[in-house]
């Protein structure tokens, strides 16, 4: 018997994974998936009023497209949800100076964890108090830097960091370069692990971040800053993970690090006035993933830092987070152009069809290293098509090069198509790479009808820049 909707509905077609549910209409946007300005007009997908065929006959392809407004309105959305809470935008998801500056006019502060996304921040003009640094492993010369710029608080991670930073503080304090000891927080592991929809709480950590409450080695980690007259103890920090859709996870860490706060205070007489709790907020990459929205998140998280303080008799610390895909995340989408489409017959008969885009791994690495699900739509053009269930890959010599495991597309969709990947905010440009000596995409940040480069284009200038023996 063949299947009304056609071949690819026969018995043994292939159907993916159990979450994936194939749509009536394939030119349909999931609106979950995509950024608030995204719809279709007569099957031209448009972001930020602008079709993305103009943007891609203007830019080429592939293109990160940014939804400013989107980005500002999950900014803002955090801002106003924890408003007693300095909020952090977590740099390392995505970062250009442009974005920082919408950041800062957002009323967010910003962390950065290497010298390179300092130097983006302070080029942006954001003020360095308002700055966190992160990192395991920060050199002598970028703590100085760090301390010497004024950044407000820097994240310490081991025992030679502190006592790093600490001499490197007290330098610039005699040398007057700085006039007041460094702000520091202690990164803590509270023994918690949490990946999506699961969390695990264990007693030890096998892992290279922070000091484990539960062996002690926080307790002496802040021991060792309250002995360097350098620094200033601000807090704890810990951050236990990331794309994390409820709340049990933190709920576990707030109740080991609160209490830790409690045993500083009460055994060594400090007072910390600051406490973090990091970010980790998922988003929704596919139909399978349901996030809360920054205000369920704000009132789920003061309850528990309430109750647990309460519980300890202690005074609420001030209270920062750190989002970062759940601000950059659904805010940007990327734009490919088809290049070829592949049936390819399986074992048993089934067909997959590949269709192979002009990017891959090199500017979406998130598939490959994290088995990560994305979606996509045909963005250029209205098919009356059936659904056929696709596998967008790139154009890299890995066979896992793969954009899009499992999406259904339309049958007809042919080499000169766009496709539209939402979700690609986070941790693709971050994470882009000149593998295969790709040029990496523009970044364009839409807004209102208009489009501006934040991010250029690479060019071949740019790819042989450092290679010193070019001609
Ligand atoms: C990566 C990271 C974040 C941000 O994580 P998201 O999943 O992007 O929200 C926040 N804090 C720290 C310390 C991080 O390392």
């Amino acid at each position: 018997m063949t299947h009304e909707a056609g071949w690819a509905h026969a018995p043994g077609a292939l159907r993916g994974p159990g979450w994936l549910r194939e749509p009536t209409d394939p030119n349909a946007l999931v609106p979950s998936l995509w950024s608030r300005t995204a719809h279709k007009v007569e099957g031209d997908l448009v972001v930020g009023g602008m079709p993305l065929a103009d943007l891609a006959a203007e830019f080429n392809t592939p293109a990160y497209v940014l939804d400013e407004d989107d980005f500002r309105g999950r900014a803002r959305a955090f801002r106003d949800a924890f408003a007693d809470f300095d909020v952090y935008y977590a740099g390392k998801a995505f970062l250009c100076t442009e974005v920082a500056r919408w950041v800062a006019e957002e009323g967010l502060h910003l962390d950065v964890c290497s010298n390179g996304e300092l130097t983006v921040a302070l080029r942006a003009g954001i003020d360095p108090s308002r700055i966190g640094y992160h990192g395991n492993n920060k050199s002598v010369p970028e703590l100085r830097r760090a301390v010497a710029e004024g950044v407000g608080r820097i994240v310490v991670d081991s025992s030679a960091e502190i006592e790093r930073v600490g001499q490197v503080a007290a330098e610039l304090l005699a040398a007057g370069t700085i006039s007041a000891p460094q702000g520091v927080m202690v990164r803590v592991t509270a023994g918690v692990e949490a990946h999506t929809h699961e969390f695990i709480a264990t007693a030890h950590e096998d892992q290279k971040f922070g000091f484990s409450i539960s062996n002690g080695d926080a307790f002496a980690a802040v021991r060792q800053v309250g002995g360097l007259s350098g620094l200033r103890l601000l807090g704890l920090h810990s951050h236990i993970g990331s794309q994390i859709f409820d709340t049990a996870g933190f709920e576990v860490a707030a109740r080991r690090v609160l209490g830790l706060h409690a045993r500083i205070s009460s055994e060594l007489g400090v007072t910390m006035p600051e406490c973090d709790l990091g970010g980790g907020f998922g988003i929704a990459y596919t139909t399978q993933d349901d996030p809360s929205d920054p205000a369920q998140l704000a009132t789920e998280m003061t309850k528990i830092v309430e109750h647990e303080c309460r519980a300890l008799g202690i005074e609420e610390p001030r209270l920062s987070i750190e989002p970062g895909r759940a601000i950059v995340g659904p805010a940007m989408c990327t734009v490919y152009t088809v290049g070829t489409v592949k049936p390819v017959t399986l074992d048993g008969g089934a067909v997959r069809t590949y269709v192979s885009v002009d990017g891959g791994m090199s500017d979406n690495i998130r598939t490959a290293l994290y088995d990560a699900d994305y979606s996509c739509t045909l963005a250029n053009r209205h098919s009356a098509a059936p659904p056929v269930l696709a596998r967008v890959v790139g154009k890299h010599c890995e066979a896992g090069d793969i954009v899009v495991r499992d999406e259904f597309l339309p049958a007809d969709i042919a080499p000169g198509d766009l496709i539209a990947v939402p979700g690609t905010g986070a941790y693709c440009r971050s994470m882009s790479s000149n593998y295969n000596h790709a040029l990496r995409p523009p970044v364009i940040a839409v807004r209102d009808g208009a489009a501006r480069v934040v991010i250029r284009r690479e060019t071949e200038d740019d790819l042989l820049a450092t290679d010193v023996g070019a001609r």
